[in-house]
């Protein structure tokens, strides 16, 4: 993409210039033009990216916070830089509460154990949704195993939306936490969260959100939805895999115990016990993911140097077209028709397997997800093994939209 002297893009949305961003996008796969529809499982990474962790190990690398050297200290000067980019991209009053983690899945672990651990007690409940991921779900099933605590779900409609109304009814003075995907990554359902925060803090219970599927595709500012903790990961919003963040609001961080210990995490060990460091370092335990991080502050400021909502509304015009034009096809099913969705087109073609459906998409360069995309039990409300997935990002056409109904035609043909 072009960009001004002020380092600001042209305010007009251009896919085509986008495309030159991700070097990826130019490769062919089985001798077609791939066309990358897996956005959901991980996005591809702009040269930006690259460049800036290329950049970080050529020039800069040292180990962090621990060196009285230059290179050390210009390691730590860029990590915790990145840590400023990354907090006021999803609007953290302060950096002490972004907390660098592998990713999503170990972000809700980390709240699971330390909030599971001191705060569950026998008979107490949490409230999950029906349409969670696993790493959503089973991180809350073994810490309330361990603390004799039980967990509710949600019902979800047959469209794909929350039964907020079951929510409202069904918080007790037994729940002491709500965690739900803002976005759900097999369905596209936005959720509506401000609402299930609402009910939640009328009763003094904290919230945490899975925003793996939501930052990628929408502004989110922590400080306006008033939420408890919030987790997603880098490598679905254009930066590298292996780091993600979970927010969490100070009150709870200095609240809660630590989860792993090690070194940085700590201010003073002795052989008779350890005191802890501040924020956000008491959670940070060895030697952090300093490339990552910094991989994924350029991916934030490359999000921030586009129109944000120029590009949710492209998404939703590919959303639009892309689910208009497969529900004109034969024997096409959507699954999830929710009112407010992002990104995501789940379907089936009548009695044919997902991944048969899959497999010929692939053969013909279209790259999707079939399965159960980490939902068992919402696959299994469904009464579905699974359901073949479209998902889309910035870098995604018109064109490639037409290719994937054209492919799912030839599949239809071969396979129903
Ligand atoms: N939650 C949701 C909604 C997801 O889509 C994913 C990734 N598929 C995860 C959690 C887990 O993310 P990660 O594997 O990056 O930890």
């Amino acid at each position: 993409m072009t960009t001004s002297a002020q380092g600001t893009r042209s305010r007009l949305f251009d896919v085509m210039e986008i495309r030159k961003d991700f070097p990826i996008l130019n490769r062919s796969v089985n001798g077609h033009p791939l066309v990358y529809l897996d956005n959901a499982a991980s996005s591809q990474k702009p040269e930006q990216v690259l460049k800036a962790m290329d950049h970080y190990y050529r020039n800069s690398h040292a180990n962090v916070h621990r060196g009285v050297h230059h290179l050390s200290q210009e390691a730590t000067d860029l990590f915790e830089t990145a840590r400023k980019t990354i907090a006021s991209f999803i609007g953290a009053p302060t950096t002490r509460e972004v907390i660098f983690t592998k990713g999503t899945t170990e972000a809700i672990n980390l709240v699971a154990y330390t909030f599971g651990l001191s705060q569950l007690k026998p008979g107490d409940e949490i409230i999950l949704s029906a349409m969670e991921h696993h790493s959503n779900i089973v991180p809350w099933q073994i810490v309330c195993e361990m603390k004799g605590a039980s967990i509710r779900y949600i019902p979800v409609f047959e469209n794909g939306e929350l039964d907020v109304e079951w929510l409202e009814r069904s918080v007790s003075d037994k729940t002491r936490l709500i965690a739900v995907a803002h976005v759900s990554n097999s369905l596209g359902t936005i959720n509506p969260v401000e609402q299930i925060i609402s009910i939640a803090h009328n009763r003094g219970i904290p919230v945490l959100l899975d925003g793996a599927q939501a930052v990628p595709h929408m502004t989110v500012d922590v400080s306006t939805l008033d939420v408890d903790f919030y987790a997603f990961s880098s490598h679905k919003m254009y930066g590298p895999t292996g780091i993600g963040i979970l927010y969490g609001k100070e009150s709870w961080l200095n609240a809660l115990p630590p989860w792993q210990g090690g070194g940085e995490m700590i201010e003073e060990v002795s052989w008779s016990g350890t005191t802890y460091n501040k924020l956000p370092f008491k959670y940070e335990a060895g030697t952090p993911d300093m490339a990552g991080a910094i991989g994924l502050a350029a991916a934030c400021d490359y999000i921030s140097n586009l129109d944000r909502n120029e590009l949710l509304d492209y998404e939703k015009m590919l959303l639009k077209t892309c689910t208009n034009a497969m529900e004109d096809l034969n024997g096409i099913t959507t699954i999830g028709t929710a009112t407010h969705k992002a990104s995501v087109y789940s379907f089936n073609v009548k009695g044919v397997h997902p991944f048969d459906v899959g497999t010929i998409l692939d053969q013909q360069g279209v790259a999707v997800r079939t399965g159960h995309h980490c939902c068992q039990p919402l696959m299994a409300h469904y009464n579905i093994p699974g359901t073949v997935r479209a998902s889309f990002s910035i870098y995604n056409t018109l064109e490639e939209i037409e290719r994937l109904v054209e492919a799912t035609q030839k599949a239809i043909k071969i396979l129903a």
